[in-house]
This record gives C-alpha cells, sequence and structure tokens, in this order.
C-alpha cells in the first residue's frame, strides 16, 4: 500500500519538474501567497498512488476545487469529460490563454470541464495575471 504523503525528494521532484508553476492553472509559486500543493491526479481516495507519474504541482485553489474528482462536464456538450491529466495530456493542446492573458480558455472538452470544475480564472487569478503581463511576468514560460 502506497503512503498517501509524499517524500521530501518526490515534492522537490514534482515542484522541479512543474518549473514550480500550479500544473492546472499555471500561476508562478514565485508570485503565491500560499504554498502550494503536491496532488493526487488520481485521487488517493479512489486508490491513485503517491507516485510521480500520478502526482501533480497544484495551487491551494485548484487542488481545493479538484478535490476527488477526476471528470466534470463540458458545458458545450453536457457530456462528462475526464479533467486534465498533467502527466499524459499536454496543457497547450487542451488549453490557450485569452488576447490578454488574463482568461485560460478550454479548448477541447477536458479543457473545458477543468475550466469550470477547477476555477481556472477565479477573479484574483485573473487580476494577479494582470498585472504581471503588465510587468512582462506572465506567461509564465
Ligand atoms: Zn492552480
Amino acid at each position: 500500500m502506497s503512503e498517501r504523503r509524499a517524500t521530501a525528494k518526490q515534492k522537490r521532484q514534482v515542484a522541479e519538474r512543474a518549473k514550480h508553476c500550479c500544473e492546472y492553472c499555471k500561476s508562478q509559486l514565485r508570485f503565491s501567497p500560499q504554498p502550494f500543493c503536491i496532488e493526487h491526479i488520481y485521487p488517493f481516495v479512489l486508490g491513485g498512488k503517491t507516485k510521480l507519474d500520478n502526482l501533480a504541482l497544484a495551487c491551494a485553489g485548484c487542488n481545493s476545487h479538484k478535490h476527488s474528482k477526476i471528470e466534470a462536464i463540458d458545458p458545450l456538450t453536457n457530456e462528462s469529460t475526464p479533467l486534465f491529466h498533467p502527466r499524459s495530456q499536454m496543457w497547450n493542446e487542451h488549453f490557450c490563454w485569452n488576447e490578454g492573458y488574463t482568461d485560460i480558455l478550454g479548448i477541447t472538452p477536458t479543457g473545458r470541464a477543468s475550466v469550470l470544475a477547477l476555477k481556472l480564472n477565479r477573479p484574483a487569478l485573473q487580476n494577479l495575471r494582470k498585472i504581471l503581463f503588465e510587468a512582462g511576468q506572465h506567461p509564465p514560460n
């Protein structure tokens, strides 16, 4: 049986692999007042393992909105669809930025469902993205 908590080494590896950005909303840890979480992509409570290929770096907001969800409704089709999986899917294939880089747009069923379920355009994130964009610090590379 796998431990729920990631080891210090796993935490370091996950954060470095994610370039210290939330793997869902792309928030940068260095501009976050709250610590980020090591998140089980396939939830631990559903049997997900504490292994690098099931772990992602997530900001506190995305982590709490995702909770133990693995799928959500695509607002375009009203069909249930798997949430974005940062290990097996590419962010750029499911999401893009709006013109001002304040909003994440879902461009696939998974992208659209994830934007809604994880609330990837929370007002505080939009405000922060606007300021960071003007300062040349957003979006992250
Ligand atoms: Zn996030």
